[in-house]
Order: C-alpha cells, then structure tokens, then sequence
C-alpha cells in the first residue's frame, strides 16, 4: 500500500483508505463481508472480531488524519469511550470535565461505577480547577472540547501538560471539531476520540467510533478491548466511514461557513437573547478557540425569547432543519435541549447550568446558506412576531 505522509489533509483523506484491490484495478476497496480469514493469509487477518482490511484501511486514514501513529476503530463512539474507561480498575479516579457528552456521563454513572471506577467532574474552563489533577493524580483526564450542548472551549494543550506532569493520560473528546478542525494528540493529548457517526462520516447513515494515539501502549489495549470486548463495528459501517472522511475536510468547511454566517446573522436580530458560536468574538473563550482549531464547525447555540413550548414550535415549523438529535451530517438539524437532550435534568438545575427554556442547538448542514438563513428569518417572524 502506499502511504501519503508527505501530503496535506485532503490528499492524505481521500487516498490513504484505498487499497487491498491489487489484484483488480478497482479504485475504491470493496466491503470484506466475510467473518474469517483463511489461516496464514500473507495479510495476517484472522477473524472479523480482531480485524477485517475495511476495518484496516480505516485505521489507516483515520491515525493520518489525526496526526497520530495509531488509531483503531470501534462500532460507536460509546464503544470507543467503552474501551478506553475499560481498561481502568476498580479504585481509579477519573477527573472528568463537568460539560461531557450525556451517554458518557451516563456510562460513567450507570456502569462503571459498579466497578469501583471513580469520576470528579470539575470545570476544566476554569484554570484554577487543573490544580484538582495536580492533587489527586488520577489514572485518567476526560475532557471535551467544543463540549456538548453548551460549546465550552477547554484548553488541550494546557491541560494536557499538567495531567503529564503527574503521569496521567488526557482524553479528548474531539467529537464536535472533527480531526479536520483540531488534532487533540498534536496538543499533547494522549488519546483523541471521535464519535465518527458525526463529521467524519457526515452522512448520517452508520455509527462509528475512533480512538487515535502515539502511545504503543495504548493502542495495544485499544486493539485488545475492540477484540476482547465486541466492540467491533461492521466491515460496511467501517467502508461508510472511509467513504465519508475523504470529503471531511470539504464538509467542514461549509459547515463552519455557513454557521458562522448564521450566527453573527442571528446575533443581531431581535428575539434572540443570546448566540454562542467558538467563532464569535462574543464566546467566553474565542482567543483559545482560535489558537486550538482551524474554524468554528458546524454547531451554534441560540437562545430565544420565548418559553419552551414557543421554541418546540420553532423547530417544528422549520422546512430545512429537523427536529432531531444528533449532528454533522451534511443535511441541518435542530434540537431542543430542554425537552429533548437535557429534559430528564429538573428546570432548575437546567437554568443554572446555562440551559434556558428558548435555548436551541442548531446542526448547520453544507446547504445554501441564504436558503438556511430565510428558514430561520420566516419562521421567527411566525413565532415571535
Ligand atoms: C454522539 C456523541 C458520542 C457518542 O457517539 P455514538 O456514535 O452516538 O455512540 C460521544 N461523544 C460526543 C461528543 C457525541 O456527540
């Protein structure tokens, strides 16, 4: 196979998932639907659990992307996540940013807890807070960065020393930025996750999840928990997956053009108590969020005027954005975090934490953006007058 490690990005994103076609001329790679392997093939495959050439090829493109040695590839990215905190045992501390994904939150809370696994969520925003790490040594740092729902910009490369300098792995959730808008092991991380069923595949259509690293230790017990756990996604998500990343870094760039346009446009209208975007100069902290990623991605925060029921309705009557969970795919989306995402946290604790009632998240998709920007400006108008 050869490698393109001289190439920028999209070179690297578009040729280094092809090959295992040798013996046809064919351009793309076929899907390996097959559960095992002849023993002794000159390629070292055995069983589809432990390695299949999608899952390879896959592995491949995704550590270049990464700028990292390694990466392995998982079914979800609650698998990926799976695999990492399966490799801690019971008494470990995980510091963890208070802000994480919800299903993180909830693997931490609901599972492994009852496996002696330990979390102390602190605000990883505030630099005081790195001095929790200092003092307690934990066997793993856990942090997001843009997080999930609030766009909350953690300093990588910052928390990423002082966790070294007591030893301690950091692992970036680089779900909402896309490797195309920030390497988190270029940083200093020692792992770089991905729910690849977002930007990376970006076409809504398979889940997927990537573990990137420079550490041999590491992917070692990647490669082990994907065999050892099932956490294995299928050749043709794997084939999905590489298909998709090979226009990540065209997709990002009309996502990020086309939600910075959207929210400074929304920031300025009536009716719209506030707007957050990493991108703005108005975002808490738009000087690091400039200095760790390329652009601002797809995702912005909108808060209305309006009650909860008013905001729902504004989803709902938008023609171009679907009411839906989940984000990245080339098609907008739009959720409602205080009925939908967030809806199981009490009102109270929703607001202190930043979550208003009018609070809406937008997915940004790579349409026309004056298309997407009449959408909002009509339905506004419908619902706010
Ligand atoms: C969606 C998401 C996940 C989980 O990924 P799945 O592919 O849905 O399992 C993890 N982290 C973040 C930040 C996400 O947005």
């Amino acid at each position: 196979m050869k490698t393109h490690q001289d190439s920028g990005f999209t070179t690297r994103a578009v040729h280094e998932s092809c090959g295992f076609s040798e013996n046809t001329g064919a351009v793309m790679p076929p899907v390996y639907l097959t559960s095992t392997f002849e023993n002794g093939n000159p390629s070292g495959f055995d069983y589809t659990r432990s390695g299949n050439p999608n899952f390879r090829l896959l592995q491949q493109s995704a550590a270049s992307l990464e700028g990292a040695q390694f990466a392995t590839c998982f079914a979800s990215g609650v698998s990926a996540i799976t695999a990492v905190v399966s490799t801690l045992k019971s008494g470990d501390l995980v510091v963890a940013e208070e802000n994480v994904y919800g299903c993180t939150y909830r693997l931490f809370d609901k599972v492994f807890s009852k496996f002696g696994v330990q979390v102390r969520y602190v605000n990883l925003a505030d630099e005081a807070n790195w001095q929790v790490i200092r003092d307690t040594k934990p066997a793993l740092v856990w942090l997001e960065s843009p997080t999930n729902p609030l766009l909350k910009v953690v300093d990588i490369a910052g928390i990423s020393a002082v966790a070294k300098e007591v030893g301690a792995p950091t692992v970036v959730d680089n779900t909402f930025a896309s490797p195309y808008l920030q390497r988190p092991t270029e940083l200093g991380a020692t792992l770089s996750l991905s729910s690849t069923t977002k930007y990376t595949n970006g076409h809504s259509d398979c889940l997927g999840g990537i573990v990137a690293t420079n550490d041999p230790a590491w992917q070692d017990k990647m490669i082990f928990a994907q065999k050892a756990l099932g956490l294995q996604p299928s050749p043709f998500d794997a084939w999905l997956t590489a298909r998709g990343q090979r226009t990540l870094a065209l997709r990002m760039e009309r996502h990020s053009a086309n939600a910075l346009d959207l929210a400074s446009w929304l920031e300025t209208r009536k009716g719209v108590k506030m707007v957050r975007y990493p991108f703005l100069p108005s975002h808490p902290q738009h000087a690091l969020a400039k200095k760790q990623m390329k652009s601002g991605s797809g995702i912005f925060l909108a808060e209305l005027d309006c009650s909860s029921e008013q905001a729902l309705e504004f989803c709902r009557r938008l023609k171009l954005f679907t009411l839906a969970e989940s984000l990245g795919g080339v098609e907008s989306l739009i959720c409602h975090p205080p009925t939908m995402t967030h809806a199981s946290v009490p009102r109270e604790v929703r607001h202190k934490v930043g979550i208003g009632d009018g609070l809406l998240r937008f997915s940004v998709g790579i349409e026309d953006v004056a298309d997407l920007r009449r959408d909002i400006d009509e339905t506004l108008k419908a619902i706010l007058g």
